[in-house]
């Protein structure tokens, strides 16, 4: 038996590695050179391969491949609103799908969702409601520091602050497509709206856009505000969205329908940014044309589109700091286990942004929108 057993331990290429071992330890400088003759052939092979693409090729394949298999078990552990179920949450489509989600819930919410007209009064205290969230968001904080980079100038930041907020006449197109202003980097510190939320003649008067324009200039005021970075506008955007969640998951009526149609925007956004880069705009216009179901908002669209004609350099512009590059933070955040974005410019360090509210909100949105349809059904229609 113990004959036999040697024999099964000591196969053919087991003798040859003892063999060549024998060799190494009798011949070294032989050893050597083979050792160099092997590795030549190799390098050889390699830069061969270099030259006609192979290992490229072969690492992108394989890259994707494994890089599939970790998204596949990540997003199996975060599932919210399924936002992600396409490829990444990255594409033309992905983005299509999630907007055309929340379109059947803001079907459902536009009606009953409470509308703020823009009186002074409102004004000032939705500012005080929407301000302390910035802490609880690790966006404000106790620490105030004031720092000049390259020429360049941080706001004073980490204290919280309730600027005076007014309303602006915006001229020309600015006034159809600028919502809000303000001017951090100055010691007045102003937010201003666009007048049209406060006139009862424009289409904007009680439009729930104002709720999200209000929360966005607010960050800018209270340190969102370093001027040069080019993340800054998303980051505020991305901010935005996150406040919005926290405050419609503590039970703020007013942002609840903000919330969807902010995503929904980044979405949509996204979706048009990307169709126009990949030259598929025709296949764009398809599915928002189907999505957009009253004749209104189909006639809104067609003058959406006619006012950019010729401008599509400021259009794209618009749509990468408003909506896509938002978009692009905000699937990043809800892909990160953490919930995290990248770093972004927010105050005293280049921090991140937690978006636990944001993946909260669309993980629960069908539970949520029926709990807020009933919860309105239950209130008494607010007195004007
Ligand atoms: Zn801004």
């Amino acid at each position: 038996m113990q004959g036999r057993g040697q024999a099964a331990k000591s196969p053919r290429c087991w003798r040859s590695v003892q063999r060549l071992r024998q060799f190494k330890s009798d011949r070294p400088f032989w050893a050597g050179a083979l050792c160099a003759f092997v590795a030549a052939i190799l390098v050889a092979g390699i830069a061969v391969a270099f030259v006609f693409g192979v290992p490229q090729r072969a690492a992108v394949s394989v890259g994707d491949w494994f890089a599939d298999c970790y998204w596949q078990i990540r997003f199996r552990f975060m599932d919210p609103l399924e936002i992600l179920q396409s490829k990444r949450g990255l594409t033309m489509e992905g983005a299509l799908a999630v907007a055309q989600k929340l379109d059947k819930y803001s079907d459902q919410l536009e009606d009953i969702a409470p509308r703020l007209a823009m009186t002074q009064p409102a004004v000032l205290q939705l500012e005080v409601e929407v301000v302390p969230y910035f802490n609880y968001e690790g966006i404000t904080g106790p620490i105030c520091t004031r720092v000049y980079s390259g020429g360049a100038l941080y706001c004073s930041c980490g204290v919280e602050k309730y600027p005076p907020v007014d309303i602006m006449k915006f001229r020309g197109r600015d006034n159809f497509h600028v919502l809000g202003r303000s001017f951090c980097t100055m010691p007045a510190n102003y937010v201003f709206f666009n007048i049209r939320f406060a006139n009862p003649f424009s289409p904007w008067y009680e439009s729930t856009m104002v709720i999200s324009t209000l929360v966005h200039e607010l960050l800018h005021a209270n340190g969102i505000c370093y001027v040069y970075d080019p993340l800054l506008e998303p980051t505020t955007e991305t901010a935005t969205l996150e406040v919005l969640a926290a405050m419609g998951i503590s039970g703020n009526d007013y942002t609840f329908l903000p919330f969807v149609h902010k995503v929904q925007d980044f979405a949509i956004d996204y979706a048009w940014a990307k169709a126009m880069s990949e030259d598929r705009m025709p296949e764009f216009e398809r599915a928002i044309e189907r999505m957009f179901d009253t004749e209104f908002s189909r006639a809104n669209w067609a003058r959406t589109k006619a006012t950019w004609q010729g401008r599509e350099g400021e259009l794209k512009r618009i749509l990468n700091l408003y909506g896509k590059v938002p978009y692009i933070l905000t699937v990043e955040a809800l892909q990160n286990p953490s919930g995290y974005t990248r770093p972004v410019p927010i105050p005293a360090t280049f921090n991140r942004i937690r978006m636990d509210d944001t993946r909260y909100f669309l993980g629960h949105l069908p539970e949520l929108v029926g709990a807020f349809i009933t919860e309105m059904a239950e209130k008494e229609p607010p007195v004007q």
